[in-house]
């Protein structure tokens, strides 16, 4: 991955966290506490005000940059996992030889290293795991990044969806128990919306 598009990446998801901001923290307030969307948006706006005081000037770089931002930038579970996420994915680039593919698994191990949550647990892992499963089957099939990217994309907008009438095992929802059954969770929202800004940074 170079500069270029790690930069478009980080900045189109920042963007996408920005209009989709009052449905995650809408998606947050059924289940949740009501500030998914808000954690995201303060969290990314300091990744911006960042990137643009001191522009890394590699992928792995950046990518780093943006996961030491959002650990201590955003409240509540999203920042340290989303920045574990980026900080795994910064960690994997700067190795030479290593993929965008590999590089998206060892993000997804991060997140269920810190979080412990598995698929079906109704988290993030829901539309990640199925998103990175997708971006290495395209990749290994020969696709180009933006058809895998895209395909990373509509892997993690149905494994969002498909989180609706699941129950909450992890996280915050969980303590609702049966009453998490029936709404979309937030962080598997949020995920989808990393991997389409992936798609649409690529194309
Ligand atoms: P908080 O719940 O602390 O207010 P956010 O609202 O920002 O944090 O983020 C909530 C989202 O974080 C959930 O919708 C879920 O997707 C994700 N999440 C919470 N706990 C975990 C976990 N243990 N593993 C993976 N994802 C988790
Ligand atoms: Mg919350
Ligand atoms: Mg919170």
């Amino acid at each position: 991955m170079d500069t270029d598009l790690a930069l478009s990446w980080v900045r189109s998801f920042a963007a996408a966290v920005a209009e989709h901001e009052e449905r995650l923290t809408q998606l947050d307030s059924a289940i949740g506490d009501a500030d998914h969307g808000a954690n995201l948006r303060r969290g990314f706006s300091a990744v911006l005000a960042v990137l643009d005081e001191r522009p890394p000037t590699s992928a792995p770089e950046l990518l780093t940059v943006t996961g030491d931002t959002l650990v201590p930038g955003v409240g509540g579970a999203a920042g340290p996992l989303y920045g574990s996420a980026f900080r795994a994915l910064g960690r994997a680039l700067a190795r030479p030889e290593t993929g965008l593919a590999t590089a998206l698994a060892e993000a997804l191990d991060a997140v269920r290293t810190l979080g412990a949550a598995a698929v079906g647990d109704k988290t993030m892992i829901d539309a990640f795991a199925p998103a990175v499963e997708a971006f290495a089957r395209r990749s290994d099939a020969g696709d180009d990044l933006a058809a895998a990217a895209s395909a990373a994309a509509e892997a993690a907008e149905r494994g969002a969806l498909a989180t609706t009438p699941l129950q909450a095992r992890r996280g915050r929802a969980a303590y609702l128990g049966p009453r998490s059954v029936g709404h979309q969770d937030p962080g598997a929202a949020s995920t989808a919306l990393l991997f389409r800004a992936l798609a649409d940074a690529a194309t």
